[in-house]
């Protein structure tokens, strides 16, 4: 008989993980899908249960040194209110789902589930986030980027709960989040594209992009970023085609219910085209 625990403060959580094998429910959005049983009847689950929406200190967001802390138990409705929450996360949230689903679906939970639809995890990835996890042994920080190691899968172990993910306080120039889905609203992504740069004088300071849904996990290219970072915006417009090329080998997207790999690539691609013709004519 599969046994349901709800912990009250992390300690409680901690002491449950350490001593038995347990699904994690926050918000339960993805979960309660993916548990799913027939029409009428309670989720169907084949292992014990530990709940952890109610842990007060898991719902903290603040700002330190390391950057901004947004607890793993924070609603996402109200993420999306909080200006101390970085604005093109604020922007991707508020294309999540529907209103209803934000109250209590969680920015741990999205990255947890590892979707490669996930949206909010290609801002985490674009803006260096780091997840803190936490057990009876210590504390673990895995690089967002690093965290999702594919389809569902994520470095975490059994023992592990996520306490909060943290943002470095970091201004860019510009910055974009474009989610193509089938309608404006509560629509899983066919594709999204999010990317940032700042300029100084005439010349490209810093650029990053990722591409999410074209592939197992969220897509970046470290290298092909730091090629882009130093040039005039006149060797980006000559080297655009070139770079697009480029990036069209980084992402890997595939046919299924939502769209179609030629769609998802060709799609991608003239996001990325656009936001460097937005660069090369200076940011206007
Ligand atoms: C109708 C509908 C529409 C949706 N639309 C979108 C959409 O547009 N974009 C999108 O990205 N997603 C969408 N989702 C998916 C879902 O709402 C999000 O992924 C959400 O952020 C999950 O958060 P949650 O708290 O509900 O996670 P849960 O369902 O509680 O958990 C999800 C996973 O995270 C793990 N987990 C949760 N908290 C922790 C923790 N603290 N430590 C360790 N593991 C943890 C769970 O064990 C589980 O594996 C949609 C879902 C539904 C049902």
């Amino acid at each position: 008989m599969v046994k349901k625990y709800i912990a009250y403060s992390l300690d409680e959580a901690l002491d449950i993980l350490a001593s038995k094998d347990v699904y994690i429910v926050a918000g339960g959005s993805d979960m309660m899908v993916q548990k799913k049983n027939t029409a009428g009847l309670l989720p169907k689950f084949d292992k014990d249960v530990l709940y952890v929406s109610h842990i007060d200190e898991l719902k903290k967001v603040y700002e330190d040194k390391d950057g901004i802390h947004i607890g793993a138990g924070a609603h996402l409705s109200d993420l999306e209110n909080n200006k101390l929450v970085p604005e093109l996360l604020r922007k991707c949230i508020s294309e999540v789902a529907s209103v209803n689903i934000r109250h209590f679906a969680t920015l741990a939970g999205n990255i947890a589930n590892a979707s490669p639809a996930g949206d909010t995890i290609v801002i985490d990835v674009l803006l260096d986030a780091e997840v803190v996890l936490v057990s009876k042994k210590g504390i673990r920080k895995v690089k967002a980027e690093d965290f999702v190691l594919g389809v569902r899968k994520i470095d975490r172990h059994q023992d592990e709960l996520i306490k909060e993910l943290i943002f470095p306080v970091h201004k860019f120039d510009k910055e974009l989040w474009h989610k193509v889905g089938s309608r404006k609203a509560d629509s899983i992504s066919k594709l999204s594209f999010a990317g940032v740069y700042s300029l100084l004088g005439d010349k490209v300071k810093e650029f990053r992009c990722a591409f999410g849904s074209v592939a197992i996990k969220v897509m970046r290219s470290h290298e092909l970023e730091k090629e882009i970072e130093g040039m005039s915006l006149s060797e980006l417009n000559a080297q655009k085609d070139e770079l697009i090329e480029k990036y069209s080998h980084v992402i890997a997207p595939i046919d299924d219910q939502r769209s179609n790999k030629e769609y998802r690539q060709k799609v991608a691609m003239n996001i990325l085209a656009k936001f460097l013709d937005e660069i090369i004519k200076g940011g206007k």
